[in-house]
């Protein structure tokens, strides 16, 4: 039996899929001790694992950093999670000498269970609620011109807090060592090897275990007329103007329609309700999804797998980067289409393209079989057990690093060899062009080098 430290940032769509995990471990005998918050204290406390609060050190926030938290910043989720690190840094000391873990069981966002993993040399197993994201499946995340210059003009705030953590034992040679997946470290993902991007791209240490649910209900769709659910998540929820537009859009259809609006929404401002829409603040999810013919979603990663699950087809509307690679996944498989034009029009012939195309709901199932055939919750709490793993197979990141380097050098080489011909032929203005074009274009071109060689490694691996 062991002893296993759990630990999560407080959001909801972290936490969920951590819990059945615990609740599966407990079962096993293990003693489990549940890092959180007191939001999530009765769910934590419902798994049989002790729930220990942190309240206490989230530090109190200025109204510009409790805006990009709402946003979703990724500076300032980095910010905050490297000063929660700090203000937990002496209490955690304590909980490990007391405690003594056996395995840590860390968010991948949570960077005080992953750098305290590694202050106190306890085998680290990190949880990833929304894909694995490496250099390759990342490709999939589009980040619009404002998540990028969030990202670069807060390098420099998120390298000044990576500095203060110093002090404390905590060595980090930069943000990403703690944000990306990578193949050395023992990692579960909440989906299914046929779900992930550019799966082989992971190494052993990759345990794909399916959707984390509690539920083991079957979809059932039997009923008089199709059943529409709506929601954004729970983080960015606060949308009034596109639940109008969707009451609006469905209140004339032949389908009945769930929203759930979140807490943070009046319900009256969104007006009288025709008879076939109700609204909620929150709802039983698993259990809507079950019985729903169509489901408008932010793309949040649990929303889309118990869609999934549950063989519901979507209409994708991501609202984030890491959303937008979901959603893409999701239509890829065919089982969802993507709100392109959030207008009231737009909306109803998005959700009646979904419910009058069967081959949306038939992709749905075929998922919700995939899903269902993983290992699920049993497969993560073995995989917790037996940590650290060891990986035996080809690092593919690795060959395609070195492959990169090898592929930099040779083409800034040629680079170099034209520019200083051109020069002596056409003149140094035209060579300087062609100088930064050959900037502009490497990013690309290396992208697409990376895209090749991951096809060639994987195609060799599988002969
Ligand atoms: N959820 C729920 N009831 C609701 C709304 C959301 O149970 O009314 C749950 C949902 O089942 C999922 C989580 O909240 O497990 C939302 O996570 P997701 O990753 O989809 O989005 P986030 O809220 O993190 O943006």
């Amino acid at each position: 039996m062991k002893k296993i430290a759990f630990f999560c940032i407080p959001a909801h769509g972290h936490t969920n899929p951590m819990l059945p995990v615990a609740a599966e471990l407990v079962k096993r005998g293990n003693t489990v001790r549940f890092y959180s918050f007191n939001e999530f204290g009765e769910k934590i406390r419902a798994t049989g694992a002790a729930f220990i609060s942190c309240d206490a050190y989230l530090p109190e926030l200025t109204e510009q950093e409790a805006s990009g938290l709402k946003k979703v910043s990724t500076t300032e989720m980095a910010v905050q999670d490297l000063r929660i690190t700090r203000s937990m840094d002496s209490f955690l000391d304590g909980e490990f000498q007391s405690f003594r873990p056996d395995v840590v069981y860390s968010d991948s966002a949570c960077f005080w269970g992953k750098l305290n993993a590694w202050k106190h040399s306890v085998p680290l197993v990190v949880s990833t609620s929304t894909f694995a994201f490496n250099q390759m499946s990342s490709q999939y995340m589009k980040n619009s011109p404002g998540e990028l210059a969030d990202m670069v003009l807060g390098l420099p705030r998120v390298s000044r807090e990576l500095k203060a953590l110093a002090p404390y034992g905590y060595h980090v040679k930069n943000v990403f060592t703690l944000i990306a997946s990578d193949n050395q470290t023992d990692t579960v993902v909440y989906t299914s090897r046929r779900f992930q991007p550019y799966v082989e791209s992971f190494s052993d240490r990759y345990a794909f275990v399916g959707p984390s649910v509690f539920s083991k209900v079957e979809p059932n769709k039997e009923k008089d007329r199709p059943l529409v659910y709506i929601s954004m998540g729970t983080v960015i929820n606060d949308r009034p103007d596109f639940y109008k537009k969707c009451i609006e859009a469905l209140k004339t259809q032949a389908v009945d329609v769930v929203i759930s609006c979140g807490n943070a929404i009046d319900r009256e401002a969104l007006g009288a309700l025709p008879d076939n829409i109700r609204v909620f603040p929150y709802v039983d999810q698993l259990d809507v999804l079950s019985r729903a013919d169509a489901f408008i979603t932010h793309c949040g990663m649990n929303s889309v797998s118990e869609s999934l699950y549950m063989a519901t087809p979507m209409v994708l509307y991501p609202q984030t980067n890491e959303q937008q690679a979901v959603a893409r996944r999701a239509m890829e498989i065919g089982a969802g289409v993507m709100l392109a034009d959030d207008s009231v029009d737009g909306i109803r012939s998005a959700v009646r393209e979904i419910l009058d195309n069967a081959a949306f709901g038939a992709a749905a199932k075929a998922c919700s079989a995939d899903f269902r055939a993983c290992s699920g919750t049993a497969g993560a709490a073995d995989f917790i057990e037996k940590a650290p793993h060891a990986s035996d197979g080809v690092d593919v990141i690795r060959e395609l690093n070195a492959s990169n380097t090898r592929f930099q050098v040779l083409y800034w080489l040629a680079v170099i060899l034209t520019v200083s011909l051109l020069r002596f032929l056409v003149g140094w203005k035209l060579s300087w062009v062609i100088a930064v074009a050959a900037g502009i274009l490497s990013t690309p071109i290396s992208k697409q080098q990376q895209r090749l060689k991951y096809a060639s490694l994987i195609k060799s691996l599988k002969k």
